[in-house]
């Protein structure tokens, strides 16, 4: 049986807005009438998805058990409600299903967050995380019969799973299949439950888990790990865990796209005279070298010292902004020299450019409609 959330192209995590939406849209695409594409049995099978997956309760009850809480179909007997309706959910419901229930089940899915360093980010790295799961009982190997017992046919059902019900009505007899209260449709009965996990068949534990991280990840993307979940049920497969990539801001560099952005003071002198430095970047240390004369904003790039590709390979790159210090707290000395080299050239004041050639300019023209 396709999965319900395929089935509508939507999330396992989609709101009940984000459902109603999907399924407004597939059943129009799927309707019979619908010549390009129309068929009936994918539009009934859009509706039994949207049967299921808009009402909670079912919802909850199909995500427990994934495909197999709901085989036999989606067909809900009119006039059961609550409790029994979630039951005939659960166990096929009407008379379409035969034989007892099966214990499997499918483990949930879960999430954890990986927290990364910006570096992590630029190269990647492999984290070891410790993760409060939910694993098979080692006792009882999930099976939540104490080792060495079996659990026993049910009597009242006969090991069928279901009773025959006859009720009078208008229109004479009816019989209806119930689940049967005694094994709750299971057929058989855990007589001796796992002293371990009392027959829950899983246990809560620590247990690390290692990601993978791939370069270039972003912040809020969600890695998945299949079957590393919780355990499944009585033999199910074990869902997935979903690490979620949270980046810490680092406090030097900060990153835009593929690229490393960050910002190098030099002194007003140095900027004038240029000057050879060292930066340390995650590659260590890196030569940069300022032309005499070097303004106040002017950016070095440095190539394929960004952030690794998620997708294409390779890196971006690391740019570096000049910030030129203005000296301030000048003594008597500094003041002097500082005096007579503008005297010498003439720099005693500022001038007033056209405006239209500054980047200041060109803001304000937008800001006055120019
Ligand atoms: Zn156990
Ligand atoms: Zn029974």
């Amino acid at each position: 049986m396709a999965d319900y959330y395929d089935v509508l192209g939507v999330g396992r995590n989609a709101t009940q807005a984000e459902i109603k939406k999907a399924y407004r849209k597939k059943s129009r695409e799927l309707h019979p009438d619908n010549p390009n594409g129309g068929s009936t049995e994918k539009y009934q099978e859009v509706n039994n998805a949207y049967e299921v997956l808009s009402n909670p309760d079912k919802r909850k009850m199909y995500d427990m058990g994934g495909e197999d809480a709901l085989r036999g179909g989606a067909t809900y007997s009119p006039g059961f409600e609550g409790f029994q309706d979630i039951f005939n959910t659960f166990f096929g419901g009407g008379n379409t299903r035969r034989g007892p229930a099966s214990r499997a089940r499918r483990g949930q899915d879960t999430l954890v967050a990986v927290h990364l360093s910006l570096d992590e980010v630029v190269f990647g790295a492999e984290k070891t995380i410790n993760h409060e799961a939910v694993v098979e009982c080692p006792h009882c190997h999930g099976q939540m019969a104490e080792p060495g017992t079996e659990p026993v046919p049910c009597t009242n059902c006969d090991g069928t799973g279901s009773v025959q019900q006859v009720t009078q009505s208008l229109f004479g007899q009816v019989m209806s299949q119930t689940v049967c209260g005694r094994c709750q449709g299971y057929g058989t009965i855990i007589v001796t439950p796992c002293g371990e996990c009392s027959g829950e068949g899983r246990i809560r534990a620590s247990q690390p888990v290692t990601i993978k991280v791939p370069a270039g990840v972003d912040d809020g993307m969600r890695i998945r790990l299949q079957g590393r979940g919780d355990a499944g049920l009585a033999g199910g497969p074990a869902g997935d865990l979903f690490a979620q990539v949270q980046i810490e801001p680092d406090p030097v560099f900060t990153r835009s796209g593929d690229d490393l952005l960050c910002t190098l003071q030099v002194p007003m002198t140095a900027a004038a005279l240029g000057t050879t430095l060292e930066i340390d970047t995650f590659d260590g240390e890196q030569t940069i070298s300022l032309d005499p004369g070097t303004q106040a904003g002017h950016v070095e790039t440095l190539r394929g010292l960004g952030v690794g590709r998620l997708h294409r390979g390779g890196r971006g790159d690391l740019k570096v902004q000049v910030q030129v210090v203005t000296p301030t707290k000048l003594d008597a000395r500094q003041r002097e020299l500082l005096e007579q080299f503008a005297h010498e050239r003439g720099e005693e004041t500022g001038e007033l450019v056209d405006s239209s050639q500054s980047v200041f300019g060109r803001i304000w023209d937008r800001l006055s409609g120019r």
